[in-house]
């Protein structure tokens, strides 16, 4: 090989060589990455109806991004019959499977629809409905899901997290679903979580506040803490449909202002442009499960696509 061949090579190398040394650098968590957010979603589909905005955002300028499943969502009789086309009184573990496979895929093809890559989908694989029992046990007792039967983790489109990084499923205690959130705050050392509010209406999500909440004080963890809000009570939100025109409102329902027990405004209001509430709306009707009995279920996630997402501190005082 003649030297300007060889120089003509290296140059030619180089080439190619920076950009895959940078592919490569984003292709791994880096512990250091200096904005680096994870979203914790209790079921799939929560991440896009809270944080969906966020997660564009943050993918347009070079954030890294990780979605957490925090549950399969396998614990929903009504969407496993829904799915299997089967009465609600006669679906097994092997339907509550199906169910949680789809939500997996979904949650997968709603991530890409906001510009993610399938790998920053993360599935802990805990049981859904039993979130709220795993974080009230006192003896850390191994628990079964009444659906699936199942009492470790496990995911069905990729490997669960435990599985990827430990080689073996976690049993569905207390100290696994805590021991995991400690281990990925501690590898990903994220600049912003967001997770869903301790006021919500659905015990999964207050247990994984209270989950994720104990987890980052334990690694000291130093960076913002948001919540979002989905089951607010006594309804939420408001205006109820798509109006992607439209801030979030509190109103009074009954003589009560909702959502109940969250100051107002928001502390955190984050503008959403036409475009991004358009793909809002396309990632959430991802999520696309037929529920027996709830025929409003899809327009209610809907009607979370609004010109804002909004996001409360409540560690803030205490941090
Ligand atoms: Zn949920």
């Amino acid at each position: 090989m003649s030297h300007n061949r060889l120089r003509v090579c290296l140059k030619s190398t180089l080439l190619f060589a920076i950009p895959i040394c940078l592919l490569a650098a984003f292709a791994q968590p880096s512990p250091t990455h200096p904005d680096s957010i994870v979203v914790f979603a209790p079921h799939p589909d929560d991440e896009v109806i809270g944080c969906a905005g966020i997660i564009m955002q943050a993918l347009a300028r070079g954030a890294q991004v990780k979605v957490v499943a925090i549950t399969n969502g396998d614990g929903f009789p009504a969407a496993a019959a829904g799915v299997t086309h089967k009465p609600v009184d006669q679906v097994g573990p092997d339907d509550f499977l199906t169910l949680s496979r789809l939500r997996q895929t979904e949650s997968r093809t709603a991530l890409e629809i906001l510009g993610g890559r399938a790998a920053d989908l993360i599935v802990f694989g805990y049981p859904d409905s039993d979130l709220g029992n795993l974080y009230d046990s006192t003896d850390d007792k191994v628990f079964r899901q009444q659906f699936t039967k199942k009492n470790e983790t496990y995911a069905l489109i990729q490997k669960d997290y435990h599985t990827s990084v430990h080689g073996k499923p976690a049993p569905y205690q207390r100290s696994s679903v805590l021991g995991d959130l400690v281990e990925l705050l501690t590898t990903l050392q994220p600049t912003e979580i967001y997770v869903t509010d301790e006021t919500d209406g659905h015990i999964d999500h207050r247990a994984a506040f209270w989950f994720v909440r104990d987890a980052a004080r334990q690694v000291g963890y130093k960076g913002a803490f948001y919540t979002y809000l989905v089951h607010g009570l006594p309804s939420w939100p408001f205006p109820p449909e798509i109006t992607p025109n439209l801030r979030f409102e509190s109103r009074k329902v009954d003589g009560e202002v909702a959502p109940r027990g969250l100051p107002w405004p928001p502390p955190r209001r984050v503008p959403l442009t036409r475009e991004q509430a358009q793909r809002k709306l396309e990632s959430i009707q991802a999520h696309n499960i037929p529920v027996v009995g709830l025929p409003d279920h899809q327009k209610e996630m809907e009607s979370f696509v609004k010109s804002e997402e909004v996001f409360w501190t409540p560690l803030a005082r205490s941090r």
